[in-house]
């Protein structure tokens, strides 16, 4: 018998229930990734992206082949290229991981639509893409939880499956054809700074970072100049690791940090649960606004200042600046660059949400339109009208300045916490940088988010 395993946002062998389903289940088995241009379509095929992409097809590859398999790949419709492979080789079941957009859903609804017209089974697994899946927990009549600490207090008391190992062998038909890998250096336009992709770097990135900065994640995970946090992101995006054996191993090591660690895990499941039953939300407020934001007409430069990092606010240009070149944000960081052009700038969450999602090698779907949603206050924050100061912020979260001084050299040989406050220095002290003057007064953008609340 053979089985196909269809891959999408679970590019890993570890801890990969349908893979394991279909390798205890049939002789032979296809393990599939398809290429489909609809997302490119959606716009999610952002370069960053793309050769992180290719560094864990390649891995996944890689992994296969020691176990005496290789990854099939193919390019077009997802539903169409499986049918195809199924056809080729006879394949009795497709097993797959269960999603959670919009996109996903429709996919799924496909591939089950046109299998059957094979008679062909779709097989699909839950608790791959996140820990807990979606609808599995909900509140009394509702279908999903809008507030985080009572999902958490729910979400924590589930049981999760055991973690499982990766397969031993994976027998591979080699009668089917498939694409070449695209490689990571074909990519144009990538951060010169990018991680790099695939199960192996992944699991090397979680060894180190818990060996070094897992037991002090919960006193310094906001700081901003440390590195502290675990810079997995990434990895979970593309499902090089799996949340439920993070959940599991951060358990196992026990702690404070450990602890925070699962609360972080969970908010991606919060925000996972939120988007499945309410998957509109990628695009429309989850609670309407009530007034129009500024739109790209009504802003061009001031947008232009924050994507480019010179709002001549140094932690919102610090943070801007950091995506540029990693392709990656500090999740302080990007509260206040989002902050900052949601409230301060007042302008469309929808635009800031955009340019996250062109830059962001972990841009995801739920983790930020949700978030997007919640600093601008039409998500499920319980406390909409917050506002953050990006001067308070600075000072707070890079007290010395080492994070502004790291990403906007301008300000390098400025010490201290003056770095945060660039426009105090006077005459020639002030020339002297090449940097811009705040473009806009913070009572002033601060003044228009307030008028708009008060409206409703
Ligand atoms: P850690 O602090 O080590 O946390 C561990 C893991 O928990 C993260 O890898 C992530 O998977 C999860 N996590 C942590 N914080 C959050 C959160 N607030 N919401 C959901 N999951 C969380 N995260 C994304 O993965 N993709 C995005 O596109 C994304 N966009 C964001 C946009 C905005 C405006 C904001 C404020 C946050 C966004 N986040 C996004 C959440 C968060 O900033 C990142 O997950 C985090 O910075 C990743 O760094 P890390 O892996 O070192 O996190």
């Amino acid at each position: 018998t053979v089985s196909v395993v269809l891959f999408t946002s679970d590019l890993r062998l570890h801890d990969h229930p349908p893979l394991r389903a279909a390798v205890k289940s049939a002789d032979e088995v296809v393990p599939l990734f398809v290429l489909d241009p609809g997302i490119q379509a959606a716009g999610f095929d952002a370069p960053n992206r793309r050769a992180f992409l290719a560094d864990c097809l390649a891995d996944l590859d890689a992994g296969l082949a020691e176990r005496g398999g290789r990854l099939v790949l193919r390019s077009g419709r997802t539903a169409e290229e499986v049918c195809k492979v199924v056809a080729e080789t006879g394949a009795s079941t497709v097993h797959t991981a269960a999603g959670v957009s919009g996109y996903a859903g429709r996919r799924e609804e496909e591939l089950r639509r046109e299998l059957d017209g094979q008679g062909c089974r779709l097989e699909v697994h839950d608790a791959v893409i996140t820990a807990v899946p979606p609808g599995a927990v909900v509140p009394a009549g509702s279908d999903h939880f809008a507030v985080f600490t009572p999902y958490f207090r729910r979400w924590a008391q589930e049981h999760l499956r055991t973690a499982y190992g990766a397969p031993r062998r994976v027998t591979v038909p080699d009668n089917v054809g498939s694409y070449r890998l695209p490689p990571r250096q074909d990519v144009e336009g990538v951060a010169p700074g990018l991680a790099e992709g695939g199960e192996t770097a992944a699991r090397k990135q979680f060894l180190t970072w818990k060996r070094r900065g897992l037991a002090g994640y919960a006193d310094h995970h906001d700081d901003l100049p440390g590195d502290d946090t675990s810079k997995l992101s990434p990895y979970l995006h593309f499902g090089a690791l799996s949340p439920v054996e993070l959940v599991h191993r951060a358990r196992d090591h026990g702690g404070a940090g450990a602890e925070a660690f699962v609360r972080q895990l969970c908010w991606r499941d919060f925000h996972h649960q939120v988007l499945a039953a309410r998957t509109a939300v990628s695009r429309d407020d989850y609670r309407p606004h009530g007034d129009a934001w500024r739109t790209e007409e009504d802003a061009a430069e001031e947008i232009e200042a924050w994507k480019q990092g010179r709002t001549g606010y140094p932690v919102v240009d610090a943070a801007m600046r950091q995506l540029r070149h990693e392709g990656w944000m500090h999740n302080r960081g990007r509260l206040l660059a989002a902050s900052f052009l949601a409230k301060t700038l007042y302008v469309d969450w929808r635009i800031g949400a955009r340019h996250f999602l062109e830059q962001l090698v972990d841009g995801d779907i739920a983790n930020n339109q949700l978030n997007w949603q919640w600093v601008a206050g039409t998500g499920t924050d319980t406390r909409p009208n917050r506002v953050l100061n990006p001067v308070v912020q600075g000072k707070r979260f890079d007290p010395d300045g080492a994070y502004v001084r790291r990403w906007v050299p301008e300000l390098a040989d400025l010490r201290g916490s003056a770095v945060h406050e660039p426009w105090r220095l006077e005459g020639l002290d002030r020339e002297q940088y090449d940097y811009p003057e705040p473009i806009v007064a913070l009572s002033e953008g601060l003044a228009r988010f307030k008028h708009a609340r008060g409206k409703e």
